[in-house]
């Protein structure tokens, strides 16, 4: 049975990243995409883990040859999600999480429909947002300054989502994120290990 293509957007600095990878610890059937992107590594990310990072030359050839299930210009840069990746991963019948802006999660919407599910997480104030982005220490203030306006901007789009997610404390927004993907499971016939139910004869 093909797995769920699940959309999950965050403003920069909601600690979206830390709730997948709590959630995907205690959840078996869950893949992320791999998306392409033209900004440069941060230091400790790998090439094919978090990002495949590629030249704008290569960003341009995909994109023309229809290679992105959806792609956007986010603070600047190129990011975009390969269609054939998607596919084969939801043919293994894992649920796929596209970790994607509100531009992406339009494009894939639209494609998509119904088929899938689409989760916003938001911080618990705009303030606990800065402290989060600086405390990163990953960005420069000229980023950091961008990332938050554009996050005001993004939270226009939050009713258009299935689900949102306060991320007020981890354990309670990694809870909330579970309880919506085996609600998502049993509703498509699965079971909460994401593989399809067996009925009691
Ligand atoms: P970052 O540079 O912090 O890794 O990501 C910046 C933003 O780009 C995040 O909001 C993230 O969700 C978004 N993003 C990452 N990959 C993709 C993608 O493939 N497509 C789109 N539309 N957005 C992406």
């Amino acid at each position: 049975m093909k797995g769920n293509l699940i959309i999950i957007s965050a403003p920069s600095g909601t600690g979206k990243t830390t709730i997948l990878k709590n959630l995907f610890t205690q959840t078996k059937g869950v893949t992320f995409s791999v998306s392409h992107t033209t900004r440069a590594p941060r230091s400790g990310e790998k090439n094919g883990i978090d990002y495949h990072f590629v030249d704008q030359e290569t960003f341009a050839r995909m994109r023309a040859n229809n290679e992105f299930l959806e792609w956007a210009d986010v603070h600047g840069n190129f990011y975009g999600t390969s269609r054939e990746e998607v596919n084969r991963r939801l043919e293994q019948g894992l649920d796929v999480f596209l970790d994607i802006d509100v531009q992406g999660a339009r494009q894939v919407r639209e494609a998509a429909g119904q088929e899938c599910l689409s989760i916003f997480i938001v911080p618990p104030s705009w303030e606990e947002q800065e402290k989060r982005l600086i405390g990163r220490g990953t960005d420069s203030a000229q980023t950091i300054s961008l990332r938050l306006r554009n996050a005001k901007k993004e939270m226009e789009d939050a009713g258009l989502y299935d689900y949102l997610i306060v991320n007020d404390t981890l354990d309670e927004s990694v809870a909330a994120l579970r309880a919506i993907i085996i609600a998502q499971r049993c509703r498509t016939r699965r079971g909460p290990d994401g593989q399809p139910l067996v009925l009691p004869r």
